[in-house]
Parts: C-alpha cells; structure tokens; sequence
C-alpha cells in the first residue's frame, strides 16, 4: 500500500486527538481505513412525485406552502411545526419536530422542498430537512455512514471529502488488469470515489460491483490457497478395497442405488483410494438415503483392512445407525458396535478392548467416540453425520484417533450452495440430489392453532388406519416467559383425547436414556401410535409407519429444522401429512409457513431460509466460520461469488498467479492471511 495511505488520521486537516478517538472506536486508523470506510445506505435525494411514493418511505418532495405554518411548543425545548403543502395535486400535511426556526422561510405560495417520511394513513411527512425554494442539492445522493463517538454524518462527509482531496490520488490498483477488463469493473480509485460521493444510483451500483469482486476473490484465494494447501500436507491412506466384496455388498442391498447415490459412491470410492485425504461433504435431504453411502464407505474400507467410525449427535441416532448397519453388514461378516455414554462397565471395556484390537470393525456413537479412552486400532475412514452439531474441535478430534482417515460429513440440512462454497470452501462437497423412487412427497398444511379440533380429527383419520403420529412442540415443560405448547402438558392432553383408543407416549431431551429408548422401542413397535415430543426426534429417527405430523407453534422453527422435522414422516409408501399449527405475526414468519406448504426440496427451502434469516444466523452459532463481508452480500451477490471462486481455482493452480507483478497485492494479502502455512481463517 502506498505509504501515504497509511499515515495516521491525525494528517488529514480538520481531525485532531479528539476526533481520531471517536474514529478509534470504529476501528479506523488511518487514512486508507477512512477512504475504505464506505456507507451503509444513501440518502435519495431525488424529486419524487406523490404518485409513487409507499407507505413509510422516506422521500425528497418539492411544493407549494398552502397556507400559514402553525407551531405549537410543549416543554422547553420541544415544538412541532405543522404546515399543509400542494404537492402535484394533493395536499399534504408536513410536520417538524423541534425545528421552529423553520417557519420564518415557509412562505405562502412559494416553493419549499422537505425530506422525510411518507404516512400514507395519515397524509403526512414527518420531515427532518427543509430548503426554501426548489432543490438546490448538487447530489442526488448522499452517503449515510454508520457512526460512533462524537462523529456527525456532516462532520464525516467533510472529514471524507478532505481525505479524498488530499489524498485520493494515492490510491493503488489492488486488482490484476485482466479481471478490470475482463469484467469492465471501476478501478479502485475510481471506485473509492463512487462510493462515497455517487452522482447517482448507478455510480453506487458499478462502484459496488468492482468491491464486492474484489473482496470475493479474496476470501477466495485465501479459500482455495488452504484447500491447495491441506492437500499437499497431509498425505492420506490409500485405501485399497477389494471391488469384488464390494460388488457383491450393493448387489445384495434391498434396493438399486439411485444414479445420485451412485455417483456419490464413486467419489467416496476413487477418494478413498487416492493417496490424498478425503475431506469431504456430503449433503443429501432427509430421506434421500446417505445411510447406505455410508455403509458402503465404511465397509469399502474394512475390506481394504482398516476400521470405521460413526460419530452422530445422539444417542437415539447412534442406535438406530447401529441396527440398520448391523443389518447390512453383519452377514458379511463385519462387526459393527454402539459406543455411547450410557454404555458403561464392563461391556464398555469389552468393546474398547475389542477396537484396540482391532475385532471390531466399526464403531458407531455420540461424542462418547472422541474420549481418550478410546483407541483404535487402524482407523481408516470417519464419517459424522449432521456434521454442523459439531464443532470444529470435536470433529478435529476424532480425525486425530488415527494416523490422517479419510473423513466425509454428511449432512441432511441442505446448505445453499453459496454458504457452502464459503463456509465449507476447503472442503469437496458431494450431493445426493434425488430422491429414491417411489417416494410420495409430504402434504403439508398451515393451520391456525383455533382449528385444533379438526387437526385432532385429521390425525384420528390416519390413526384409523393403522398408522402413526408425531406431535412436536417446541418446549419441555410450562414456561413463564414463553407462551408456547409444552410437550408434557400436550402429552397430558392428548393421552385423554384419545383414550381407550389410542397410546400416547412422550419423549424429550430430559428424559433418562433408558426411558428415550423404551418410549422410542414403543412406537418403532407401534406399542404406541401417538409419540409428543420436542425437537429430539428431529434428526435421523426413522418409523416408516407414522404418517401424520403436527407441529405446534411452528413458527418458532426455522425452515431448515421445520424441513428436518417433516423428514421424520414420509418414510414409507403411504403418503403422509405434515400440519403446521403456527400464528405468525411477522411477515417473515408467515411466509415461511407459506413456503413449507409450497415445497418439499430442501435444496429450495435453504436457499429461502438463508434468504429470511441472513447468513449469519443460518447456523445459529459463531462458530459456523460465515465469514463477514464489508460490502458483498453473499445471498444476493451469489453470481459474483461463484465468478470469483472459479477465477481463484484457476489462479492458485497458474504459475504467473505466483510470480507475476500483477498479482503482488493479492499475493501478499494471501502472505499476511498465513492460509500458506495452513493457518485457518477467522
Ligand atoms: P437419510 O439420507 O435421511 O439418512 P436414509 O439413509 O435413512 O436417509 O434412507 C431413508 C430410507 O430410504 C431408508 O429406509 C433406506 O433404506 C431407503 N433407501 C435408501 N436408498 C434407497 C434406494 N436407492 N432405493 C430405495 N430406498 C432407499
Ligand atoms: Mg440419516
């Protein structure tokens, strides 16, 4: 950078001590941090005719004073100035609070232009700006910037202005010429100048295209600069299976693999047997059956003379993943065992004993597979599944159990591919993008919780028949602050709905493992046709038999986990029914309820959510690595994304990318970030 740029705040005429302070607690420093400080949002100052003016938008209108201002005070130091102004053809009513000085220039008949917000309701403005006469404003648009301290937009603008006299010209190209050309993007010091003072919403939109580039690239290179990296570090195991055995395995399944499922297989399979550590992910919907891919990874591996592991977040998970294993690969002589928390004594060191010896040939568990205690003896291949319950150190962990396993996280929460070329860039990302035949798709419903009865009436219908039910709710017990259905007070409720008629059992997080077992051996026997529960059924369960499920209070779900919840039916060849119970009074809220209705792809509702909730609360949590971008947004920049991913591929793997003068500023940016020595990202 060039050094000018990088002088303290302090060189720019107007900023002393006290100001550099306020700009401190912004985190800007120096004169490049200033110049790169860039608007949240522009104040439109163009003449807007009545017309087309909504409901609570903020506007700039010019008009004619109708009659005398009347002013009012209330307190000291509290007014408000009331005029009516022609506007077009309307008249209007135009308030200022605490601006009575204002009424001296509000002449009637002449022109004034105001700036504020539009009450349709009310006919109204409620304005913050005045200018006597037509609008003299130079600029259309004035950059609104987010501030701290003692800082005033007015004061920023000036202290911007300056900066940028006095230092603009310094500004350096930080992009290669080809990606200027090829992509027609403002050169940086153009650009720079766009966003802070834009002659119009197109200066603001070109300015942003060429940053939004520039910081995708970025995070990009660096992205791809580690992926490139952890490949060439960390030598895998080849993993030599014996296709013959394995031939014979998937002929022998109940089913053919769909052509999703068999393309998933051959990259597991070439991965496994390259010299290279798999680091993989594998996204697939509830459903689309990732098991059996599993299975077939796993038991690739033994043949080739290692061991598997399993690792799952619960324990309801874990055993049902054991049984369906077993079933699979036991007469094909591979012993699988279930590893958890509540397997405790002397069955427990019997079977640590076994792997470390290596008798068993896959372990399948909870977080119980990453204590100490536990050893194997070859472990060749790790898979988790709903891999983003687990944090990165835990998943770090278990990798370490053996000497670099090729490792695949599966997940059944879709995650829009512009999260997961992002979050998971340094990863290989599988699909299974189909769904086995047969499948009916999910009827569900949105009904208002007043409309219980006939809910209630509907599940009886599918009771009839011989079917099953899941009731979910989102709370436990009773709470004071929320006023929500509780699983135990529903379960109170409906074991007398439906009683002498129907069993009801109840399962939550909070009940002993022995009691989640029973309750859950009940109704996979269908001992108990109705099962209340909380979100704890949400992943993995699988009773093909329940065709019907309620959600209470659905709209303090999100989509992805409301999408997973309807996973649980479906299963089987009856078609099925989701219904949601949801009053919503947000908009988002109802349209969400409205998109579950609308489609049963996981892809499409992931996509929604993220677009609704933003990313970074997709995930929930920090750890989920989303990075933060200053300008580019990943929802609605996706293209640019997947334009910047493409060209960072391509110049990590070019020899000029590292040598020639054009690329020195990335380069460098790639040096100071440490992805070349495998320092992950913030
Ligand atoms: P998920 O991806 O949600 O983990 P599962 O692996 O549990 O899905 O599979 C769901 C169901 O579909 C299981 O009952 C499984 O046996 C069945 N299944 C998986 N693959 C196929 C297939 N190719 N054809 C028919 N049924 C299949
Ligand atoms: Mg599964």
């Amino acid at each position: 950078m060039n050094p000018n740029l990088n002088q303290s705040l302090t060189a720019i005429r107007g900023i002393g001590e006290e100001t550099a302070e306020s700009f401190a607690e912004m985190k800007i420093f120096t004169i490049h941090d200033l110049l790169e400080y860039f608007p949240y949002r522009y104040e439109d100052y163009r003449i807007r005719e009545m017309t087309d003016v909504q409901h609570d938008e903020k506007v700039t209108i010019e008009g004619k004073v109708h009659s005398e201002p009347s002013l009012v005070y209330y307190g000291k130091k509290k007014s408000k100035l009331t005029i009516r102004l022609f506007v077009g053809s309307y008249l209007i009513k135009v308030v200022f609070f605490n601006q009575p000085y204002l009424k001296n220039k509000m002449i009637i008949n002449e022109t004034i232009t105001v700036t504020g917000k539009w009450d349709a309701h009310r006919q109204t403005i409620t304005a913050n700006e005045m200018q006597a006469g037509p609008n003299a404003k130079t600029n259309d648009f004035e950059p609104v910037y987010s501030l701290r301290g003692k800082l005033t937009t007015k004061g920023m603008r000036k202290f911007i202005s300056i900066a940028f006299q006095q230092y603009g010209h310094f500004i350096e190209e930080t992009l290669p010429e080809i990606f200027l050309k090829k992509y027609r993007l403002l050169n940086k010091h153009d650009a720079v100048k766009a966003m802070h003072f834009p002659g119009n919403q197109e200066d603001v939109k070109q300015a942003r295209r060429r940053f939004v580039y520039e910081e995708f690239l970025l995070f990009q290179l660096k992205m791809q600069a580690l992926r490139k990296f952890e490949r060439e570090h960390s030598p895998g195991i080849q993993q030599n299976y014996d296709l013959a055995k394995l031939n014979e395995f998937i002929n022998r399944l109940p089913f053919p693999l769909t052509n999703a499922q068999e393309r998933v297989v051959n990259e597991v399979l070439a991965e496994l047997k390259s010299p290279f550590r798999m680091n993989r992910l594998l996204q697939g919907d509830v459903g689309s059956g990732k098991t059996v891919v599993a299975a077939i990874g796993l038991y690739s591996s033994v043949t080739a003379g290692f061991q598997g592991a399993l690792m799952v977040p619960t324990e309801i998970l874990a055993e049902q993943h054991v049984e369906s294993l077993k079933v699979l690969l036991e007469p094909f002589g591979v012993k699988c065992e279930l590893l958890t928390s509540s397997i405790k004594g002397k069955q427990r060191r019997g079977i640590l004993q076994e792997l470390a010896e290596g008798k068993v040939d896959i372990l399948i568990g909870t977080h119980a597979l990453i204590q100490d205690e536990v050893t194997f003896k070859r472990l060749g291949f790790v898979i988790t599944d709903e891999q983003h319950r687990f944090g990165v150190e835990q998943r770090r962990v278990l990798r370490e159990k053996g000497e670099n396993p090729d490792v695949l996280f599966m997940t059944a929460t879709p995650i829009p591919r512009t999260l997961a070329i992002t979050v998971f860039g340094e990863m290989d990302v599988s699909i299974i993008d189909e769904m086995p035949a047969g499948r009916k798709s999910i009827e569900t419903y949105w009904a208002k919780p007043e409309m219980l009865e006939r809910v209630l009436a509907f599940v009886e219908k599918e009771l009839v028949k011989g079917h099953q039910a899941y009731i979910i709710c989102p709370l436990i017990e009773e709470s004071d602050k929320l006023d929500v259905q509780n699983a135990i007070d529903v379960h109170t409720t409906l074991t007398h709905y439906f009683q002498n008629r129907y069993k009801v059992g109840l399962m939550h997080g909070r009940l002993s493992s022995d009691e989640k077992d029973s309750v859950m051996k009940e109704f996979s026997t269908n001992e108990v046709q109705v099962l209340v529960s909380t979100t704890v059924v949400e992943v993995g369960v699988n009773v093909p038999n329940a065709t019907m499920m309620v959600i209470y209070d659905a709209e303090r779900f999100g989509l992805s986990q409301l999408h997973q919840l309807r996973g649980r039916v479906g299963r089987g060849s009856d078609q099925s029914y989701c219904i949601l119970l949801a009053s919503p009074k947000s908009e988002v809220g109802q349209e969400r309820m409205r998109i579950m209705t609308e489609t049963n792809d996981g892809f499409i509702l992931s996509e929604k959510d993220l677009e609704l909730r933003g990313p970074g609360d997709f995930f929930g949590k920090k750890q989920s690595g989303v990075p933060e971008f200053k300008v580019a947004d990943m929802v609605h920049d996706y293209r640019a994304l997947e334009t910047a991913r493409n060209d960072a591929a391509m110049l990590i793997q070019s020899e000029t990318f590292w040598t020639a003068p054009d690329y020195k500023y990335l380069r460098e940016q790639l040096e100071e970030s440490g992805v070349l020595e495998g320092e992950k990202l913030d």
